[in-house]
């Protein structure tokens, strides 16, 4: 047990609202008592002798409400001791290695660091890049599960029909916030949210602020909603770079999603913004063949001809394939051997919560399985000379470096390479889901699941920490989402019961 606190550690709270700054963070006040009573000496390896980044998130932790520990200018933190997946072939993977990260960047990657730094022991732990989500419809977040047995009919009826009629502003706020906070809790550090919930300018605008405040790093895709007078898109988007968006050293960053319509592509370049669309059938691609381009990620693709895969192939498109909803919504059967045979890796996509988990050991699971079922059919059928089968390896690429090249930002994010900045994970392989592990790989996609993630980094600032999420108060949070889904479902004219669903039939 220490002696002191610490000069810079925050005072005692005055009131029980955290503190808060001007740009909406702030650190939890703590007590000299609680931190003595907290037992946290000692926790950061090495026993660093100042307040810690780790003391600081349990500190979080305790008084809610308020952001993770930053990432200051100068900040140094060493994890120690870890498996490393870096997933950059030029610093390699590590059976044991640290990762150094000054302040929001990573700063060295490699065995036995030498490093003035706050200290934490990675030594039961992979630690790789954070998951990357290349196309998820946030706003839905207040609807996890309500559609557990629907198809794509009934989404487009139930979802994008009844529901988003219904939704307010803070709808989805509180959807954008639960969704972004689930993803990082279960190790996604980015995700491009696909916000076709333009209703009106102030929902597009709430939906922003869920994700700043969840702090996750994300790709903002602007796209319209319920049609009505207030409904601003495509055009719209022109405020939003202005208003949010006229840097791209931040969190979130923008993009436009958009239907297959050259003239809303042509919106999205005049203000630098990548386009996002789905495509799901035969000859969709044909009206925009002309204005198709490396700025434009293609989600879904099952069906589409051979002519239009050269086409995206030959424009240096990509590919977000969303495996487990389009397996089971009946969108066809996910295009991943397709994608791979026109030399295209593709990314992964969580899509819709409303009848998927959020997170990333699904999805790669779903992708490595599916692929290998179709080729070792085609084997057995007897088809000489087959594209080689899908590793461990691959779908973790595809989860992690892929989603950063899809999501235009590779680089900053996607492996762990000196320079990058720091969106880190910590997978414990010391569980019982996983021990002991054999490959850090296989262990990763074949054996973990979110509560595997204990520490979580996003630009060097710590959100997840030893299990749990920093600085949120979930209990406010569960209140919103709970009050949302109250009124949606009120709204929607659906039933409420938790049991057999809201919907009829589902
Ligand atoms: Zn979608």
């Amino acid at each position: 047990m220490r002696e002191h606190v610490p000069p810079h550690a925050p005072g005692p709270p005055q009131d029980d609202s955290p503190q808060r700054n001007a740009d909406g963070s702030g650190r939890g006040g703590i007590s000299r008592r609680d931190f003595l009573a907290s037992g946290v000496a000692g926790l950061a390896a090495g026993g660093v002798a100042s307040w810690t980044m780790a003391e600081e998130a349990l500190a979080a932790q305790r008084t809610g409400g308020s952001i993770g520990p930053r990432a200051p200018r100068g900040r140094r933190v060493l994890l120690k001791g870890g498996c490393v997946l870096s997933l950059d072939p030029q610093v390699g993977d590590f059976e044991t290695a640290d990762v150094l990260i000054d302040g929001s960047r990573i700063a060295a990657v490699q065995p036995n660091l030498k490093a003035s730094a706050e200290v934490i022991d990675a030594s039961n732990m992979i630690v790789m890049p954070g998951f990357v989500d290349t196309h998820r419809h946030m706003w839905e977040g207040p609807l996890r599960n309500i559609l557990p047995n629907g198809l794509l009919s009934d989404y487009n009826r139930d979802i994008t029909g009844i529901a988003r009629s219904v939704y307010r502003p803070e709808d989805a706020h509180v959807g954008g916030l639960v969704s972004a906070l689930g993803a990082i809790n279960a190790g996604v550090t980015t995700v491009l949210d696909w916000s076709h919930i333009g209703n009106s300018p102030e929902h597009t605008d709430a939906a922003i602020e869920g994700l700043r405040e969840s702090g996750i790093r994300s790709v903002y895709a602007f796209g319209s909603g319920t049609a009505g007078p207030r409904n601003r898109f495509p055009q719209d988007i022109r405020r939003l770079r202005a208003q949010y968006f006229s840097s791209d050293d931040q969190l979130l960053t923008l993009a436009m999603a958009a239907s297959v319509d050259a003239a809303h592509w042509a919106v999205a370049r005049e203000v630098g913004a990548p386009v996002t669309v789905h495509v799901n059938g035969a000859n969709q691609l044909v009206p925009v063949t002309a204005a198709m381009g490396p700025d434009v990620t293609y989600i879904h693709c099952p069906n589409v001809t051979e002519t239009e895969w050269q086409t995206i192939a030959h424009t240096g498109g990509n590919v977000s394939i969303a495996c487990s909803i389009e397996m089971k919504m009946g969108h066809g059967v996910p295009p991943v051997q397709q994608a791979l045979d026109h030399g295209i890796r593709p990314s992964l996509s969580v899509d819709v919560e409303t009848e998927m988990p959020g997170e990333f050991f699904t999805q790669m699971r779903a992708v490595l399985t599916l692929q290998r079922m179709l080729l070792l059919a085609r084997q057995r059928a007897g088809e000489p000379q087959l594209p080689p089968l899908l590793t461990v390896r691959d779908v973790i690429e595809f989860a992690t470096v892929e989603g950063a090249r899809d999501n235009r930002l590779d680089r900053k994010i996607g492996t762990l390479t000196p320079g990058k900045e720091a969106d880190v994970i910590l997978l414990r392989m010391d569980h019982i889901n996983v021990m002991p592990v054999n490959n850090a790989y296989g262990a990763v996609v074949l054996g973990m699941d979110t509560s595997n993630v204990d520490t979580v980094f996003i630009g060097g600032t710590l959100r997840k920490w030893q299990g749990k999420l920093v600085g949120v108060d979930l209990s406010r949070v569960n209140r919103l989402v709970h009050r949302s889904r109250d009124y949606v479902v009120s709204k929607a004219g659906w039933p409420k019961t938790r049991l057999g669903g809201y919907l009829q039939g589902h």
